[in-house]
């Protein structure tokens, strides 16, 4: 299995994960053109993508989905509840899933789960090619056992780390949306993702990504070092998928 982010935070989410045959979207939060150029970047043909996953409506996730899809012919997976309140325009192929589901496309099975965020009916995904599980965790104010249980034992992970909690404190922002950020229905800080990884099982993690960063309430290093602090590894193994970089093609 492989994956590749086109970019990870609050202005803008698409994550690529294809074996075999198949390669799926999860999340289209720029705009076509956006999305487009971000592809080259990885070498990836927008007609070489099967399908889109859309975890939730908020604009960083949603933003270009309903276009892109429609542009390159593509069927959008949401929940109803995100398929509702989304925008995606009109679409010849919505189609609609449980918060928790199987799924089986192509060369890959996906479940998806429902998470504590504050939109309509968010959800995330696990991918299984039969022998490798990739996971993806954003957007969720506070982890569940539910969450730990479906986690645990994945090969590849993606884990939101979006704030440290003194600078998001001490920084700038309106203390409303701080509130919002750290309350149970906004985003993981570093020592959540941290304290996510020491209750699941990481044994046969073998990669694992921070993701989804504040620009203003995070760093790179805050997060990649409460991490690896988790797992007892070294820093320079936890990856990192930026806003504007993303991460190229990684092998699980
Ligand atoms: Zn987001
Ligand atoms: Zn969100």
């Amino acid at each position: 299995m492989q994956f590749a982010v086109l970019g990870s935070g609050s202005k803008g989410n698409a994550t690529l994960v294809r074996s075999g045959k198949t390669c799926l979207m999860v999340d289209c939060g720029f705009s076509v053109k956006e999305t487009e150029a971000r592809l080259t970047w990885v070498g990836c043909e927008a007609q070489a993508i099967d399908a889109i996953l859309v975890t939730h409506e908020h604009s960083d996730h949603c933003k270009g989905a309903g276009a892109f899809a429609r542009k390159y012919n593509i069927p959008l997976w949401s929940t109803r509840g995100t398929a509702a309140v989304a925008r995606f325009g009109e679409l010849a192929d919505l189609r609609k899933l449980d918060a928790e589901q199987t799924l089986a496309l192509g060369d890959l099975a996906i479940q998806s789960y429902p998470v504590p965020h504050d939109a309509r009916e968010p959800c995330q995904y696990s991918f299984s090619d039969g022998k490798t599980r990739l996971a993806i965790l954003t957007d969720a104010g506070c982890t569940t056992t539910h969450m730990e249980q479906l986690l645990s034992g994945c090969d590849a992970l993606l884990l939101e780390c979006n704030h440290d909690h003194d600078m998001l404190w001490d920084g700038n922002y309106p203390d409303k949306l701080k509130q919002r950020v750290a309350g149970q229905f906004g985003h993981l800080s570093n020592a959540q993702a941290a304290d996510f990884l020491g209750r699941i099982d990481t044994s046969k993690l073998r990669r694992l990504v921070a993701m989804h960063l504040s620009e203003q309430n995070n760093t790179q290093a805050l997060a990649r070092l409460a991490l690896s602090e988790a797992l007892g590894c070294d820093m320079d193994w936890v990856q990192h998928a930026g806003q504007d970089e993303g991460l190229a093609w990684q092998t699980v």
